[in-house]
């Protein structure tokens, strides 16, 4: 493991085996964190036709000031009659269409209304109040691009746009699977020598997250016979994420069991701490990653490669990893060979965002991660960085 790529270059590698996935149709009610897989264009212009902004009275502004007959009440869903004439008012609640005739809205607080007569004391502006035709988004323009995460928002937009269901990527199916004879399922007893096995839940947890179909396979014990049963079977999936086994003891077997798979390696070994001895290949459209052992390693890989890769393999315009900015609370010393990623508290104020590393820095300390929010980037360097500079970190 001489040869250490850099955070960057591993992630290039792993972008450039990415196949985008087929789409699919699914309703607009199903589909918040899915990719969209074609842009989507509005039917309808938004608004659909002038509407007030405020309750109040539909006017001429050419009218105002003056008194006003009132001569309809139009409320949303229910639009006036007839157009409205020169010296008229008509009532109107907020979201009501303003008719044809009026070209502004006065708000109720500025008038005095009494017997169906509109006492309107100031000059009133053309336009105010009315939200115009498409000022939202117009018929025939694209509301959001492909390669758009559907969150809140965004389905939002589709159902305003009239739209039932969007093309998107379809998910994923990833095959997670822990290695190590030394694991015990939640609710089993331990042994001498025995751990719960922690990586298997972590990794389906984070996955779902962005969209994947996740099949759990393990713990396998470490075992020739065992693994390449484990693994052809996994290997059906779009991705495949192992954890554990990818070191260099004697019973690290993965990276010999998935070349007899007829897995081609693109890489192994990258320059960061934790998760250095990540490896990773594909078969045919399978992507695999081989995760380490090591809790703390799993979630720092995950985040650094395999997230990006389903979101990409989603079709997402921007896969990450997102790198936000802040100020480091307290120093991190630099590790002269290799990039780290510091578990921390990010704490957002009116003054922006402080990173407050944790103590407890080792890979195997998943309970101590337990209580970060954010992975700090200390690039590999002398010295440290030092309290107060500036740091990119990743939200977890
Ligand atoms: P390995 O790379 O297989 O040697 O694993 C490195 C360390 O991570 C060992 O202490 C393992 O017991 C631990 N480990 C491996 N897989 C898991 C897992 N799925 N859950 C919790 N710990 C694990
Ligand atoms: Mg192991």
């Amino acid at each position: 493991m001489s040869d250490l790529l850099s955070i960057e270059e591993a992630l290039q590698r792993v972008l450039a085996r990415v196949r985008p996935l087929a789409a699919e149709r699914v309703p607009t009610t199903a589909a918040s964190g899915r990719v969209l897989a074609d842009d989507v264009i509005a039917r309808v212009d938004l608004p659909p036709f002038p509407s007030s902004a405020m309750d109040g009275y539909a006017l001429r502004a050419e009218d105002t000031p003056g008194r006003l007959p009132v001569v309809f009440r139009i409320a949303a869903g229910l639009p006036a009659e007839r157009p409205l004439a020169a010296g008229e008012a008509m009532a109107i609640s907020t979201g009501g269409a303003v008719p044809d005739g009026a070209d502004a809205v006065v708000q109720i607080e500025r008038v005095v209304e009494s017997d169906n007569s509109l006492k309107v004391p100031e000059q009133v502006e053309r336009g105010t109040n009315v939200r115009p035709v498409g000022g939202d988004v117009r018929a025939g323009d694209v509301v959001l691009p492909r390669g758009s995460m559907l969150g809140a928002a965004q389905i939002g937009a589709l159902a305003a746009i009239g739209a039932p269901e969007v093309s998107v990527a379809r998910r994923p199916r990833v095959a997670v699977l822990s290695t190590g004879t030394e694991l015990r399922a939640p609710g089993e007893s331990l042994g001498p020598g025995q751990i719960y096995e922690s990586n298997g839940p972590m990794l389906a947890a984070a996955l779902e997250v962005s969209g994947a179909l996740v099949e759990r396979i393990g713990p396998v014990p470490d075992d020739e016979g065992e693994h390449r049963r484990a693994f052809e079977r996994a290997l059906d999936a779009d991705v495949l994420v192992s954890s554990g086994g990818v070191s260099v003891g004697p019973h690290d077997l993965i990276r010999r069991i998935l070349v007899e798979l007829g897995v081609e390696e693109h890489f192994w070994g990258v320059a960061v701490r934790p998760g250095k001895p990540l490896a990773f290949g594909s078969r045919g459209d399978t992507l695999v990653f081989g995760l380490p052992g090591n809790p703390v390693s799993s979630l720092v890989s995950l985040e650094l490669f395999v997230r990006p890769a389903l979101l990409a393999l989603q079709g997402m315009a921007d896969p990450g990893p997102l790198y936000e900015a802040a100020v480091l609370a307290s120093p991190l010393r630099r590790n002269p060979a290799r990039a780290h990623l510091a578990r921390a508290r990010a704490v957002t104020s009116s003054s922006g965002t402080t990173l407050e590393p944790l103590s407890g820095q080792e890979s195997h300390m998943i309970a101590r991660a337990a209580g970060a929010n954010a992975l700090v980037l200390v690039p590999a360097g002398e010295g440290e960085l030092a309290a107060g500079e500036a740091a990119r970190f990743l939200r977890l």
